[in-house]
C-alpha cells in the first residue's frame, strides 16, 4: 500500500511545520539509518541514553518516538513508563525499535503503553507505513483534545477550558506568590445590534470582538475565553492590577477603534465593551468564585456608569 517514496507527512499539515520525531538508541550507527529515513519530513531529534530521551520530551516534545529497548542505564521500558506516567509526555506515541523481538518482550512493550513494535535491522518501507499510521492518529487525536477547549463560534477557548486554566493559574498563583487578575468583557447594547442587523452580522461582531481581544493580550500566558453569549473573560497571570487596568483600558479603545456600526447604540456610533477587572493581593489565599464574583460586579458598575469603559477592584486576602 505505501512504498518508500510516499512523502509521509503531505496529508498532516501542523500548524507547526513539519512533525516531530525523536529517535532513541545508545548506538550512533542506528540512529543515522533512521534518520536518513525520515529527514525529508520530520524534524528529527535524537538522544542516546534514556535520560536524554526524557529530556527532549520535556523540553520539547515530539509527535512521536523511536525507542530502543536495549541502553546502558535506563532502558526503553523504562523510559516509556516514565513517559506515560506524566502528564506532559503521556499523549506522545512511543514505537519500540528492537533488535530481538519475542513475545513477551512485546506484550511487556505495550503493557507499559507503546503503540507498536519495529524489528532491527529496520525495513525504511514497513517503519515509515507504522510511523505514518501512528502519526496519522495522534494528530488527529490533538486536534481532537484542541477542539474540546475551544467555542465553536469565535474560536477563542471556551468556558470549560477558562474554569480549568482559572484554578490551575490561581494554584500556580498561590504557590509562587505572584498576582493575577482576572477580566470581565461585556458587549455594549447587542441585544439592539442583533435586533437592528440581524443574527448573522451578529455573530461576525462577536467573532471580531474576539480577534481584538486576542491581539490586544501580549503575553503567552494570558488567556482568552468566550464566558458565555457576549461575554468574554480573560485570566492575567503575572498581572499586578494596575497593569491589568492599563490592559483593560486599552482592550476597550481597541474594540471601539475597530469600528463597527452600531446605529442603535447610546454609547457611540461604532460596537462597544464594558470591562470589569478583578486584582488580588499576591501571597493571599483567594477562591476562583471570589474572584469571578468581583470581575462581575465590576463589569456591572462600568454598565451603571455608563457602558464603553472599564471599572476595577482588587481583593483584599481573606
Ligand atoms: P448591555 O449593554 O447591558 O450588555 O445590554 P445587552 O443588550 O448587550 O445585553 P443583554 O444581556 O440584554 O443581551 C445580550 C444579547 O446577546 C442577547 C442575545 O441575543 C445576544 N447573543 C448572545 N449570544 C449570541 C450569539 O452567539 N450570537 C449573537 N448574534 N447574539 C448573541
Ligand atoms: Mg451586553
Ligand atoms: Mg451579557
Amino acid at each position: 500500500m505505501f512504498d518508500d517514496t510516499t512523502p509521509i507527512v503531505n496529508l498532516l499539515e501542523s500548524a507547526n511545520g513539519k512533525p516531530k520525531l525523536l529517535l532513541v538508541d545508545d548506538q550512533p550507527i542506528n540512529i543515522q539509518v533512521l534518520h536518513q529515513i525520515f529527514a525529508a519530513d520530520f524534524q528529527v531529534f535524537m538522544a542516546t541514553s534514556g535520560a536524554q530521551a526524557l529530556a527532549v520530551c520535556k523540553s520539547n516534545p515530539p509527535d512521536l518516538v523511536l525507542l530502543d529497548i536495549v541502553m546502558p542505564g535506563m532502558d526503553g521500558f523504562e523510559v516509556c513508563t516514565r513517559l506515560k506516567a506524566d502528564e506532559l509526555t503521556r499523549n506522545i506515541p512511543v514505537i519500540f525499535v528492537t533488535a530481538h523481538t519475542d513475545a513477551e518482550q512485546e506484550t511487556h512493550g505495550l503493557d507499559v503503553g507503546a503503540v507498536d513494535f519495529i524489528s532491527k535491522p529496520v525495513n525504511p518501507a514497513v517503519v515509515r507505513a507504522r510511523v505514518k499510521t501512528h502519526l496519522t492518529l495522534k494528530l488527529q487525536s490533538d486536534v481532537m483534545r484542541k477542539l474540546v477547549f475551544l467555542d465553536g463560534l469565535t474560536g477563542v477557548y471556551n468556558r470549560r477550558y477558562f474554569d480549568q486554566q482559572l484554578s490551575i493559574e490561581l494554584a500556580r498563583s498561590v504557590r509562587n506568590k505572584s498576582p493575577l487578575a482576572l477580566i470581565m468583557l461585556d458587549v455594549d447594547f447587542f441585544k439592539r445590534y442583533n435586533d437592528r442587523y440581524g443574527h448573522q452580522v451578529g455573530d461576525d461582531c462577536l467573532r471580531q470582538v474576539a480577534l481584538c481581544v486576542k491581539e490586544g493580550l501580549r503575553r503567552p500566558a494570558d488567556l482568552v475565553a468566550r464566558y458565555g453569549g457576549e461575554e468574554f473573560a480573560c485570566i492575567l497571570p503575572e498581572t499586578d492590577f494596575a497593569s491589568a487596568m492599563a490592559i483593560a483600558i486599552d482592550l476597550e479603545q481597541r474594540v471601539r477603534a475597530k469600528g463597527i456600526p452600531h446605529a442603535d447604540s447610546e454609547v457611540a456610533s461604532v460596537v462597544t465593551v464594558s470591562l470589569g477587572v478583578a486584582g488580588w493581593e499576591a501571597g493571599a489565599t483567594v477562591e476562583a468564585g471570589a474572584l469571578l464574583a468581583e470581575s462581575d460586579l465590576q463589569l456591572y458598575q462600568a454598565k451603571h456608569a455608563g457602558r464603553g469603559q472599564a471599572c476595577g477592584a482588587m481583593l483584599k486576602s481573606i
